[in-house]
């Protein structure tokens, strides 16, 4: 164990993790000499676009500003707040990421299906068997991907106390409220590989025996996309691990 975990009510330097406890808040961290009130007053910490306006452009302005600048994001994100916004948020980006990842799923059935030895024509029937299909599978990932990111934001939350970091479940949970958005290109990413490469055989740029380069490239899309998961994760629990605001 990494030492003790600080408590609550005491002040970290949000540069070094230092306790400020008792410092004046216009001195110095007297560890790596970052000025103090950058870590209380001024910390640059508030709620998020989407919580002091929820709405569909702050709901996509925060998405971007989450996906594309995420070490910043995270370093402005108040962390000893509820706001149920960010419940919202994360709700939202699951129910897209459920249907994106279902319809890449049947976009992969539909692929076996078609390098099946005796792969038949798609009838009208079929379609809408699908389409039902695709409905009760993406309702029972969202509700799954729910469970999963709760079982995770306690795992977590456990784990940094072990390394001596100050990470409550409330605040990893926060944290992982917004980390929902980084399904959305994995998903994006998907669909585009397994609908191309199925538009690709239908239209005949590619013969149906060519599913070794399909297999790889999918396996490389999901290592990428674990890999990426975990690094914007990393980055959320980075900037927020010396939170006080
Ligand atoms: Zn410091």
């Amino acid at each position: 164990m990494a030492g003790a975990v600080p408590s609550e009510s005491d002040i970290l330097c949000e540069t070094c993790g230092y306790t400020l406890n008792g410092l004046p808040d216009s001195s110095n961290c007297p560890e790596c000499g970052a000025a103090i009130s950058q870590s209380t007053t001024q910390s640059g910490r508030g709620l998020t676009g989407f919580e002091e306006r929820s709405g569909l452009s702050s709901f996509i302005t925060t998405t971007l500003a989450v996906l594309l600048r995420p070490t910043l994001f995270y370093r402005a994100l108040a962390t000893r707040t509820d706001h149920p916004a960010a419940a919202w948020f994360a709700q939202r980006h699951r129910f897209i990421a459920s249907l994106l990842f279902c319809s890449a799923a049947i976009g992969y059935g539909l692929w076996l299906e078609s390098i099946s030895r005796r792969p038949r024509d798609l009838e009208a029937s079929d379609f809408l068997a699908l389409l039902l299909l695709y409905f009760i599978c993406s309702i029972g990932l969202f509700f799954f991907m729910g469970v999963l990111t709760r079982f995770a934001g306690w795992l977590s939350s456990l784990e940094s106390a072990y390394w001596g970091m100050r990470l409550p479940i409330p605040v990893v949970r926060r944290c992982l409220h917004y980390h929902t958005a980084s399904y959305l290109p994995i998903g994006i990413v998907a669909n585009i590989v397994v609908w191309s490469y199925r538009w690709m055989i239908e239209v005949g740029i590619i013969s149906r025996g060519t599913g070794v380069t399909f297999a790889y490239t999918l396996s490389g899309v999901v290592i990428a996309s674990a890999a990426y998961l975990f690094l914007m994760y990393l980055t959320a629990m980075r900037q927020t691990r010396y939170a006080n605001v």
